[in-house]
């Protein structure tokens, strides 16, 4: 008998933390060669390989493969093993599923699981015994920690800025290193009394000043591969934390944050201050140093706090730079007194986060922010009043969009499907323990486990939810383009739109904007949404057209005077 051609593709997952299992990425791959090799299958592409941890889902190779599987109408998947393919029960069970749905089959170098109520029992067997160890896992590092801790020892991979960390193979304890001591004293004294000049310094000053003197940060020095600043560049948010950290007073804590969550959800939060655990450490200021600065701390924040309430900033989020990549932010300087008691309008400006930094990374100059919010609102207007464009550019947004939600709404189907099947396996055991077959702790035993795998098969399926972007309905599209035909008669409603009415019509339409100054005196906005894209040159200096007028703050006023003196 001739064995048909079998189609297959490898798929392998390793931990970040793979160098700790011992089994390399090319010993991986040689296995499931060789399995495929002895059963006749044909491998047709490179090996899928995912850098991620097994418990979460949402694995871009995965996904790759997964759209591979169905266009090539492959046969197998070869895995190394059930428990390096997922560590836990159910992103096992559903990503098995599905390639079940597509009419294929996962296939495990090490294990044999026949497809039988007690093959399917042994897998599931694995997947949970390989998420109890992990958890294992987990909880005796943690304990281990916590007691060293208790002992009086402190638990770092790195130590604080002002600190070297010492070991003698099992304990750990903290050294001042006198260099970067030195800066923190600086930074604490400069906050408090001031600097020279006997002003106390704000954080943003001692930001400007420690990189303005080229004071080395902990990431020039180490081996920081994600440090974004150039050498020597200090940012607002270490000064502010050092000033927080009562470590500089000889106070060390340990368990100031705990992981919450389960899977991809997992994420570090604050705890409680009395589950900390304090630990002595040798003291770079005074406690009553360290109070002072808590002081002004809290002052600041209520200062912040009791400030007006913020302005509108219709593009917020939305712009970016075009030289550097940063993210544009909105500047508004409310009216102020100038020397001759005369008192400025307000300003309002798009300014590029890059232009923050000392030294600046970015030379964008500041854009007028009434021009630009007048010139790409009525961009947008002069698209929204042209109903044929809205309507062919959104049906293709609603095709685009069923075409990208279709991998998550399968998902979703898979999971459904597992939940009902769970809920039965349920039930069988509930009507097994009536009947008297298994005992009561068994039932809870059993019952225990499949709850849990429910609760993290609805967390899952939420998340495959909001993946999806609703695209527009026919019902939607007909009003909207109804709406755009009354509009580009009279476009009255659009000029006097409410603030609110404007950033609700660029959001629907994903608007971005990217800013740019090409020459001197010459400001452009790239613009795109969903309806199209364009660049739109920023009106210079005073040179105002009627519609930036229109946007202007001080245009009601104007108006209003203008009508009451004639
Ligand atoms: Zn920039």
């Amino acid at each position: 008998m001739l064995s048909e051609f079998t189609s297959g593709v490898i798929y392998i997952r390793v931990s970040d933390k793979s160098q700790e299992e011992g089994y390399s990425i090319p010993e991986q791959i040689r296995d499931c060669l060789k399995y495929a090799e002895e059963r006749g299958i044909s491998i047709i592409e490179e090996p899928f390989i995912d850098a991620y941890t097994g418990t979460s889902m949402d694995r871009p190779n995965w996904m790759q493969l997964k759209g591979v599987v169905k266009s090539k109408s492959i046969k197998k998947v070869i895995v190394l093993s059930i428990n390096r393919f997922a560590r836990s029960t159910v992103a096992g069970l559903v990503m098995e599923r599905e390639i079940e749905r597509m009419g294929a089959h996962i296939e495990y170098v090490k294990g044999k699981y026949d497809d039988t109520p007690q093959g399917r029992f042994l897998k599931t067997l694995e997947l949970a015994i390989a998420e109890y160890e992990r958890e294992l896992i987990i909880e005796r590092a943690k304990s281990g920690r916590m007691g060293k801790a208790r002992s009086g020892y402190v638990v770092v991979s790195k130590a604080p800025y002002g600190y070297t960390v010492k070991s003698d193979g099992k304990r750990q304890w903290l050294e001042v290193f006198e260099d970067e001591a030195r800066i923190v004293r600086f930074i604490v004294i400069w906050y408090i009394r001031g600097d020279e000049d006997g002003k106390p310094l704000s954080i943003r000053q001692i930001t400007d000043k420690l990189s303005k003197m080229g004071v080395p940060t902990r990431g020039d020095k180490g081996t920081h591969t994600n440090k974004k600043q150039a050498a020597g560049v200090w940012n607002r948010r270490t000064v502010h934390d050092i000033l927080k950290n009562e470590t500089y007073a000889g106070k060390w804590h340990y368990a100031k944050t705990e992981t919450r969550g389960v899977g991809d959800e997992r994420k570090r939060a604050s705890t409680d201050p009395e589950q900390w655990v304090e630990v002595d450490v040798p003291p770079i200021i005074s406690a009553e140093q360290y109070g002072l600065v808590q002081e002004r701390l809290k002052d600041n924040l209520e200062i912040l706090r009791g400030r007006p309430s913020r302005y509108f900033n219709l593009l917020r989020g939305l712009v970016r730079c075009r030289h550097c990549e940063l993210s544009v932010r909105g500047n508004y300087q409310p009216p102020r007194k100038n020397k001759d008691g005369k008192e400025t309008s307000a300003q309002w400006s798009y300014v590029c986060s890059g232009t923050d930094n000392v030294p600046k990374i970015c030379s964008l100059p500041a854009f007028n922010g009434y021009r630009v919010d007048a010139v790409v609102w009525d961009w947008l207007v002069s698209l929204l009043t042209n109903p044929e464009l809205v309507e062919c550019k959104l049906r293709a947004r609603q095709a685009e969009l069923n075409e990208i939600n279709a991998p998550y709404l399968e998902r979703i189907a898979t999971i459904e499907s597992l939940i009902t099947e769970k809920r039965g396996e349920r039930n069988r055991y509930i009507s097994m323990a009536g009947r008297g077959i298994i005992t009561e702790d068994e039932l809870e035993t059993l019952a225990g486990r499949l709850v849990k795998d429910i609760a993290e098969l609805e967390l899952q399926k939420a998340k495959a939810q909001e993946r999806i972007e609703m695209p527009f309905s026919d019902e939607e599209i007909a009003a909207i383009v109804a709406d755009s035909h009354r509009l580009a008669e009279t476009r009255e409603d659009f000029i006097n739109a409410s603030d609110d009415l404007k950033r609700r019509n660029l959001e629907r339409y994903h608007l971005r904007v990217v800013l740019e100054a090409p020459a001197e005196k010459v400001r452009i906005a790239h613009v795109s949404c969903i309806l199209g894209s364009n660049e739109l040159e920023i009106p210079f200096e005073k040179k105002f057209t009627q519609a930036c007028w229109f946007h202007h703050p001080d245009y009601r006023y104007y108006n209003r005077s203008q009508s009451t003196t004639g």
